[in-house]
């Protein structure tokens, strides 16, 4: 199966825009893994067919019926997570040492509900994506978790490409969402803050063996960095596959949720996914 996964250094630079337009010009699975921030499904519409909840990593959980107050799990606790017989949610990372030292067996580790997957159908396909509970964290797992869903139901439809909005940054969440791409495609702005950050998701796309495409969104925008960021994928060898232009009328559309976007911007993108497919997949 092949996977596109769209990246960019960080949030705003364009990513989501981009994706939108492939899930309307591919024969895919779409899915958005931007779990911290996702917002394809705005654009996307879709109509939720099932909801699966998404539990976080395991937690200690002190019974205090059982509990004889021995102190002991306090004392073992590297991460200072228990204080006066009581877990500090925040602070336990689950390692379940406490549970297994407690000799009344009054610690149990409990996994909770942190959020939701939904599987949705659009009007371009089906498409998956999840809202994380506010504050809540462990997004790579619910990464993997929103990918493999993907993947399942691109198997069972017999459709052999998955697209992915990946996470912003270079964390764990978006090393997730790089998980079995066979293309990254880096959306890079001409700002001298985008030019570092296309660099350091290049470079970890690159630690992956993922080999990484770029796309450099609103070129026109600033020429002098433009021409900076063609310098450094030529001397890279990374292939430039679009240059999008400003187009004041896709902050109407997007906020109007029409899709496909037309006009300048729409059209080059409609560009990049026939060259992508044309010579990548
Ligand atoms: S080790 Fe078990 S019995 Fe002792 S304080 Fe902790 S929870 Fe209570
Ligand atoms: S599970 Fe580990 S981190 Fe959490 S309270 Fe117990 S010993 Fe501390």
């Amino acid at each position: 199966m092949k996977q596109v996964t769209v990246i960019s250094g960080k949030g705003g630079a364009g990513k989501t825009t981009v994706t939108a337009m492939f899930a309307t010009l591919a024969n895919a699975v779409v899915a958005d893994c931007d779990v911290d921030a996702p917002n394809l499904h705005i654009l996307l519409k879709p109509e939720i067919v099932e909801t699966i909840p998404f539990e976080g990593m395991k937690k200690a959980k002190i019974i205090e019926e059982k509990c004889s107050q021995c102190g002991l799990c306090e004392d073992l606790c590297r991460f200072d997570a228990i204080k006066d017989f009581k877990i500090d949610e925040v602070r336990c990372e689950g390692c379940g040492f406490c549970y297994r030292a407690c000799p009344e067996k009054a610690i149990e580790m409990v996994a909770e509900k942190r959020g939701e997957i939904y599987i949705t159908k659009t009007k371009f396909g089906d498409f998956v994506y999840a809202l994380l509970y506010p504050g809540e964290e462990n997004s790579g797992k619910l990464v993997n978790e929103v990918r493999n869903i993907a993947k399942k139901i691109a198997e069972e439809n017999g459709i052999d490409l998955l697209i992915l909005d990946g996470a912003a940054g270079i964390g764990c969440p978006v090393i997730a969402s790089l998980a079995g791409a066979s293309i990254a495609l880096v959306v890079a702005e001409p700002t001298l803050s985008g030019l570092n950050d296309m660099v350091r998701v290049i470079e970890l796309a690159r630690h992956f063996k993922i080999e990484p495409l770029v796309a450099i969104n609103k070129f026109d925008l600033n020429l002098d960095v433009t021409a900076k960021i063609e310098e450094f994928c030529e001397s890279n060898n990374i292939e430039i596959v679009g240059r999008i232009p400003f187009d004041e009328d896709i902050p109407k559309q997007i906020a109007q949720l029409k899709l496909p976007f037309k006009g300048k911007a729409g059209e080059e993108i409609v560009r990049i996914w026939k060259n992508l497919e044309e010579g990548w997949l």
